[in-house]
């Protein structure tokens, strides 16, 4: 059987090309017929792979050296832990707009480091939409926001302005799109939904945030450190770091942020437009706050979701079983997914509703 249509919310999809020349790696890397798993990450050729792949990140968001990248380890996780370790002061606070589960889990971090607002939620209607209108303060240290809620399906159209460093989680919806990089102070990102596999963490960070806390700081949970270590302070995940750096590779040689951002409004107009239409399929977001990465719908008639999930299995289908918070079905779209993938689940819709509306 061939590979199934992958839409996996994450891990997610990565290109096969990517794949290949990972697998490759693994055995002969560089022209050393060394594996990359088994050389120094300070060797020469490991550090050229660290080297480009902070340029390229800097190059796809269009920041120049008034931003300092590194990777991490501990996912983005680790992020909801580290941002209010390093940014958050004694008397100050922090400002979080709680759009789902891992904004909530971002709030529970900062909360116990130090003073936390939630400024605005989207709880009361189980996070289907992305709070509008709400004041944002103008003395709070940061104002952290999710920029796609890759459970809940929902995506922020617009950024909040604001003087106040903003800091937001991209990690399922990456370099999907472009944004002003330059609007914000910190931007992190598990890579393993949009921009690599598991196990590395990207963030970027504009130069004079840090070391504003008064804290006695940690050395791992140190930005600073991180930076001055030029990402290798410690052995860094080598091997996520090095795909990640092949899919930046791969987006980059095929047009950029750009290319993409086209071909993911293709994906997410041809699938939500089948939703809408299809008598047997409902969406679960508002409208206006739909996901162009991570689609959550439902059936109108649950008695019958047997029978599409034999349809779309059959199909060569993968992935698409919703998230348990949510129930029905999510269908992640990231920058790896092929538009002829979301096409085929469309012709599936069409064929669940032929045979069962
Ligand atoms: C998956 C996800 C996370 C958690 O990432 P880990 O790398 O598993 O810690 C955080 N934020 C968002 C938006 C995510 O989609």
């Amino acid at each position: 059987m061939s590979k199934p249509h992958n839409f996996s919310a994450g891990p997610g999809i990565l290109p096969e090309d990517v794949l290949k020349q990972a697998s490759d790696a693994c055995i002969n890397f560089d022209n050393l017929n060394l594996s990359l798993l088994e050389i120094s990450h300070r060797s020469k050729n490991y550090e050229k792979v660290i080297d480009e792949s902070h340029a390229i990140i800097k190059e796809l968001f269009e920041v120049g050296d008034d931003y300092d990248v590194m990777y991490l380890g501990g996912g983005a996780s680790l992020q909801f832990a580290m941002v209010p370790y390093n940014l958050l002061t004694d008397k100050g606070y922090a400002a979080y707009v709680n759009t789902g589960v891992w904004a909530s889990k971002a709030i529970k971090e900062a909360k116990i480091l130090g003073n936390t607002k939630v400024i605005a939620s989207s709880e009361d209607k189980n996070f289907n939409y992305i709070p509008k209108g709400y004041d944002i303060p103008t003395d709070a240290d940061y104002l952290h926001i999710t920029s796609n809620n890759t459970i809940f399906g929902t995506q922020l159209k617009e950024f909040p302005k604001t003087n106040i460093p903003l800091v937001c989680d991209m990690s399922s919806d990456i370099f999907s799109r472009k944004v002003n990089a330059k609007d914000f102070t910190l931007i992190y990102a598990g890579a393993q939904k949009n921009m690599g596999p598991a196990g590395s963490t990207m963030v970027m960070v504009k130069k004079g945030a840090l070391g504003k806390t008064g804290r006695k700081m940690l050395s791992m949970l140190d930005y600073q450190v991180h930076i001055k270590g030029g990402s290798m302070y410690n052995t860094p995940p080598v091997f996520p770091i090095y795909v990640t750096l092949l899919t930046l590779r791969w987006l980059k040689k095929n047009g950029g942020v750009a290319w993409i951002e086209k071909i993911n409004q293709q994906k997410a107009d041809l699938l939500y437009n089948e939703i809408d239409r299809n008598t047997l399929f409902v969406g679960t977001t508002a409208k206006e706050d739909r996901s162009n990465m991570n689609a959550c719908f439902l059936t109108t008639k649950p008695e019958l979701e047997a029978e599409f999930d034999k349809l779309w299995k059959d199909a060569n289908i993968s992935g698409i079983r919703g998230h348990r918070d949510v129930g029905g079905y999510r269908a992640s779209m990231y920058n790896a997914l092929p538009l002829e993938s979301v096409k085929v689940l469309v012709d599936v819709m069409k064929e669940f509703e032929k045979k069962f509306a």
